[in-house]
This record gives structure tokens, C-alpha cells and sequence, in this order.
């Protein structure tokens, strides 16, 4: 045998014991750009761990940074932790989360595929609205998350999410129905699933904002909702 076939041999034999590895998950393989933005999002949820800079942190149990694929094509952005998300540490589990849980799925997709988060990562006392002064203190870590994940569209839920990405004062109900821009990102501003648990008759309108969504990432509508 000559060298280079000696070589090519060698090559083959290290290729399938790398395989191997990997096959039995003893090697985790991650790609391109999907494992850059899962580590630039584990740098900035180390950062928002530590912070201060607003009088919120003082009463939450768990700061919400947000979950889901760092390379997703839509994000959901709320606007701050509730009861729940507080003690979980995680954004929209309780019955609004279930509820977006139910429309991602009837969108034909799984929450692991698209990243979920808040306008502000710790929770209001007793679930009050966000004040503009937190808002303005905690959106740029969003503005971070957003500019990472680089998504095709976000899904703006309810009236703050919406005002702050949109930069507006117009009330929810007339910005929904409409395409608005985020730093050239499209954003499509729908209810609030909070919202849609005290007025059903708002998921018809819902449903046409996911729809909205599905052609802008390219997915086929399969179900009427
Ligand atoms: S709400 Fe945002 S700005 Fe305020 S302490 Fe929590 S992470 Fe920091």
C-alpha cells in the first residue's frame, strides 16, 4: 500500500470512529452560525443575570431571558414575566403561555422552533403594566436578543411589545392587521394571549396575523385555526 493510500485509509478509520462518537452523543456536533448565536445568547443571559439597572430586580425570584432556537426564524416578544414565568424562570408558561403553546402548534410548528421572550426580563409587581422608564432601561437587551437571532419576522403580543418595536402610541387593535418594520425586520403585531383568554372572539383576528406570519416564512397555512 503507498502513502497516500495509507493515508486516505487512516483518514476513513478516524471519520468513522468520529461518527460513532457522535452517534452515541458522546461528540456534540453544532453548525456554523446556529452554535455562534447560542453562545453570543449565553454571554448576554450571563450579563442580564447580574443586573440591576432598573428597581425590578429587587422583587422577581428569577430573571426571564427568553428560550428558543437562536437561529429562529420568527420570534414571539412579549412584554414582561408574569406570576409563573417568575418562579420558572422561563417565558410564557402560565394559561397565556399555554395558549401561545396551542397557536405555534396550530401554526404547524413547535416552540423549540421559535425563540420566545419579553420586553423586560424581570417581573412587574403583582403583574402591573411596564412602566416607560423600565421599558426604556431593559429594551436594549431585547434589541440585543433580536439583533443575535437575527429572525425573519417578530410577532409583537399585545400593546407594549407592539408600541415599543413599532415606536408608536397607537392602541393594539389598530396596529394589528398591519406589517411594520424593526431595523428592517418585520414585525406583526397581534393580541396578547392574556388578552385572548378574557376575549375569545379576538383568536379569529389572531389567526389572521399567524397566517400573515406563516407566508413570511415561507410555511404553507395547514389548518384554519
Ligand atoms: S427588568 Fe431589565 S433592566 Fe430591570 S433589572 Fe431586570 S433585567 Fe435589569
Amino acid at each position: 500500500m503507498n502513502n497516500r493510500n495509507q493515508r486516505v485509509e487512516i483518514l476513513d478509520t478516524l471519520k468513522s470512529v468520529l461518527q460513532g462518537y457522535i452517534n452515541l452523543g458522546i461528540i456534540e456536533v453544532e453548525h456554523g452560525a446556529h452554535s455562534s448565536n447560542k453562545t453570543l445568547l449565553h454571554e448576554l443571559k450571563n450579563e442580564i443575570l447580574q443586573c440591576k439597572k432598573c428597581p425590578l430586580y429587587k422583587g422577581k425570584k428569577n430573571y426571564v431571558f427568553g428560550e428558543g432556537a437562536a437561529d429562529a426564524s420568527l420570534m414571539f416578544v412579549g412584554e414582561a414575566p408574569g406570576y409563573y414565568e417568575d418562579i420558572a424562570g422561563k417565558p410564557f408558561v402560565g394559561k397565556a403561555g399555554k395558549l401561545l403553546t396551542k397557536i405555534i402548534e396550530v401554526m404547524g410548528l413547535k416552540r423549540e422552533d421559535v425563540y420566545i421572550g419579553n420586553i423586560l426580563k424581570c417581573r412587574p409587581p403583582e403583574n402591573r403594566n411596564p412602566q416607560e422608564d423600565e421599558i426604556e432601561t431593559c429594551f436594549p437587551y431585547l434589541d440585543r436578543q433580536i439583533e443575535i437571532i437575527k429572525p425573519k419576522v417578530i410577532c409583537a403580543l399585545g400593546k407594549f411589545a407592539a408600541q415599543t418595536l413599532v415606536k408608536t402610541n397607537i392602541s393594539i387593535s389598530n396596529l394589528r392587521g398591519e406589517l411594520f418594520y424593526y431595523k428592517g425586520i418585520k414585525v406583526v403585531p397581534t393580541f396578547h394571549p392574556s388578552y385572548l383568554l378574557r376575549n375569545p372572539k379576538g383568536k379569529r383576528k389572531t389567526w389572521e396575523d399567524m397566517k400573515l406570519i406563516l407566508k413570511i416564512i415561507g410555511r404553507k397555512v395547514k389548518n384554519n385555526g
